[in-house]
């Protein structure tokens, strides 16, 4: 008995339920809304253990470099369509993923570049790291450190915002003094390198007097360590990153598109110097 009176009143439920979506959807109701296309990327950022630490990577958007031969200089072009169509990547244009390691070392919150900031000298896709680290929930007011590879746009862009404030109000900086020399050097204004210098300046003397300078191979921060890797700029460096025996190495620009940098000698970035590659090699 208490079985046809279950399935009577499945029956019956089942029948008031299709009653129900026929007249919501003659109605134009809720029951079978179609939501909209939201057209928003999954989050820009990614989080990993290093040892003791904590390490996020956020991105500040797709770079576009454009054709190839541009970048990969001394190399036959066929070859560079190949080796990029092979890894799954355009032919026809290289485009850099700005990524910036964000280290948690368990007193000091340290982040490693900061993109192109609100420059669009590469287009509309670069410049998103503080939105990254927002949906990372990083606090820009809570960045101890700001670590910059080289003084180039990409790097250094977004240490102010746009009302040339410090975008990381309670941070020191940390650059190579040659590359603070060159890239904000006044005399270069009438130079080729001028928006390079604007740029530089822009960001960078704001932040003038909390700048530290490091040397080549000095322990910057407790587990952080610089390594000269001169080429792409007079100043370029790397960092090795090291927690609880547990390293990475922060390759900065030395290495772009890794199918085309790794594969062969022959693919390496062509302005960094063979001293510095053997270094990033071991
Ligand atoms: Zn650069």
């Amino acid at each position: 008995m208490t079985a046809l009176v279950s399935r009577r009143s499945l029956l019956a439920l089942g029948a008031g339920l299709g009653a129900s979506l026929g007249a919501s959807t003659l109605l134009g109701g809720s029951a079978l809304a179609r939501a909209p296309k939201l057209g928003t990327q999954s989050p820009y950022w990614h989080r990993f253990n290093l040892g003791g630490a904590e390490v996020t990577v956020v991105s500040d958007g797709p770079l576009p470099l454009g054709d190839p031969s541009g970048t990969f200089l001394g190399v036959p072009k066929e070859e560079v369509k190949k080796m990029l169509s092979d890894n799954f990547l355009s032919p026809d244009n290289v485009v850099l993923e700005q990524n910036s390691p964000v280290v948690n070392m368990g007193d000091k919150l340290v982040l490693f570049d900061t993109g192109m900031g609100t420059s669009k000298a590469f287009g509309p896709t670069t410049g998103r790291q503080q939105k990254s680290l927002a949906e990372a929930g990083i606090k820009p007011e809570d960045i101890d450190a700001v670590v910059c590879s080289h003084a180039h746009i990409d790097h250094i862009g977004g240490i102010v915002g746009a009302d040339d404030k410090p975008l990381f109000p309670n941070a020191q900086y940390y650059i190579a003094q040659s590359d603070f020399d060159f890239w904000t050097d006044e005399g270069k204004m009438g130079s080729p390198l001028k928006d390079f210098i604007v740029h530089a300046r822009k960001n960078l003397m704001p932040v003038r007097d909390r700048l530290v300078f490091f040397k080549d191979g000095q322990e910057i921060l407790p587990g952080i360590q610089a390594m000269a890797a001169p080429g792409h700029t007079v100043g370029h460096t790397m960092f090795m990153v090291t927690s609880e025996g547990k390293s990475f190495a922060f390759l900065a620009i030395s290495a772009i598109t890794p199918c085309c940098c790794w594969k062969s000698r022959a693919w390496n970035f062509p302005t960094t110097p063979t001293r510095s590659r053997r270094r990033i090699r071991g």
